[in-house]
């Protein structure tokens, strides 16, 4: 899949800008705060109806704007697909349309134009707390299926109930009476969430293995361990019996939970460990080592996606290479071939030979000739 063009009005600092872009790879050249992430947010809410950076759908909208628009032409599915936003502030709500036609949820879209973002806060999630990476499966996860992104809300909803009965039972002890059936809720859908993420996890890490591999000329042997509840002993069993072995361990912490009036099991706690040649990365691996280990994830992520669908997403890098040394810079450009890719970059020089080049600046692009003359005066090259 790819997106051919692009046109955004009055979205985050760009007023009106119109761009089409190569199928291979597009460079977003220019300074500091120009507007290269906002074009990469675009590429990817276009898709999705998310923002990487806010929940809140108003501070899309250039400031003092009365409405956004995002507009993009895209061949995704075989075929030329149009995909529009309009954007408002306050309460009105969002409107989006699929080939002209305006829909109702954002599940309509059915993936006319998936992303793979990839970000410096990533290079560093291995490193990170669990939530981090929580967050980081979670997020590739949903995006492969619709299902588990219901069952992970729903598992959100029920968790944020039971956190509130614990901390008001002590005002209202009654509340206890509601505790089993939370309980076993949690446990049900939980049972879900670990046997999706089960098979994620084993996927996403022979996936990565490979990518890791090249990355250190098979030096090293990458794993990626799934972590959840301790007595979850095997997180492939069937839904049944993952469902009381969740309930073994809450009750074995029951008291624990009500007197730190805390949820303290269950898989909202759930993590990954991966492991260089038999070594904890977090605990002894190197910032190379963890940076290579991040990438081969996400390339890993847009492989299962490209797997599942049968096309590949689109890949959006954010400021991503300037971190690596230029060994991995040549892995990564070598290995993002064969999909659509957008990166953003300050420095002119090193990705010119490929693909497009944009140029960005304060909240205009400029593309073909007319970027390559902008860039040399700017950037003196
Ligand atoms: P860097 O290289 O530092 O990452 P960048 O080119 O990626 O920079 P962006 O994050 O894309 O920069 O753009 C940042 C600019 O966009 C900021 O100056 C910010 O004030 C402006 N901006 C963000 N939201 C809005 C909005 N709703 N309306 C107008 N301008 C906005
Ligand atoms: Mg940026």
């Amino acid at each position: 899949m790819r997106l051919n063009r692009l046109r955004l009005r009055d979205f985050r600092n760009y007023a009106d800008t119109e761009l089409t872009f190569d199928p291979g790879v597009n460079l977003l050249l220019g300074d500091n705060a120009q507007g290269k992430t906002n074009l990469l947010e675009a590429i990817a809410f276009l898709g999705s109806g998310k923002s990487f950076r806010t929940q809140k759908g108003a501070e899309l909208i250039r400031f003092g704007a009365e409405f956004g628009e995002l507009e993009g032409q895209l061949t995704s599915q075989d075929r030329e697909q149009s995909l529009r936003w309009l954007l408002f502030p306050g309460s009105r709500p969002r409107q989006v349309f699929r080939n002209g036609v305006k829909k109702k949820t954002v599940s309509e879209l059915s993936g006319a134009l998936r992303t793979v973002l990839f970000c410096p806060e990533d290079l560093m999630v291995l490193k990170a707390g669990a939530a981090a990476r929580r967050r980081l499966g979670d997020g590739a996860l949903c995006q492969l299926r619709p299902n588990y992104e219901a069952a992970l809300a729903e598992y959100g909803r029920i968790l944020e109930r039971k956190s509130r009965i614990l901390k008001d039972r002590f005002e209202m002890p009654a509340l206890l009476d509601l505790l089993p059936e939370y309980n076993d809720r949690l446990c049900q859908v939980g049972a879900l969430l670990i046997s999706y993420r089960a098979r994620f996890y084993d996927s996403l890490g022979k996936a990565a293995g490979g990518y890791h591999s090249h990355f250190s000329g098979g030096g090293e042997e990458f794993r990626l361990e799934y972590k959840t509840v301790s007595t979850v002993t095997d997180p492939f069993a069937p839904v049944g019996e993952l469902t009381e072995r969740l309930h073994a361990h809450l009750e074995s912490h029951r008291r624990a939970e009500l007197e730190s009036a805390q949820c303290l099991t269950g898989p909202h706690r759930d993590d990954f460990e991966v492991t260089l040649s038999g070594l904890s990365l977090k605990q002894f691996g190197s910032q190379g080592q963890i940076r290579t280990a991040a990438i081969s994830l996400k390339l890993a992520q847009r492989e299962l996606m490209g797997r599942e669908s049968g096309e590949t997403p689109v890949l959006l890098l954010d400021d991503v290479l300037s971190e690596l040394d230029p060994g991995r810079q040549d892995f990564v450009l070598n290995q993002i071939s064969g999909g659509q890719v957008f990166i953003t970059c300050c420095e002119p020089g090193r990705f010119s030979k490929l693909g497009k080049t944009v140029f960005v600046k304060g909240g205009r692009a400029w593309e073909g000739p007319e970027a390559g003359q902008l860039c040399k005066e700017e950037f003196h090259v």
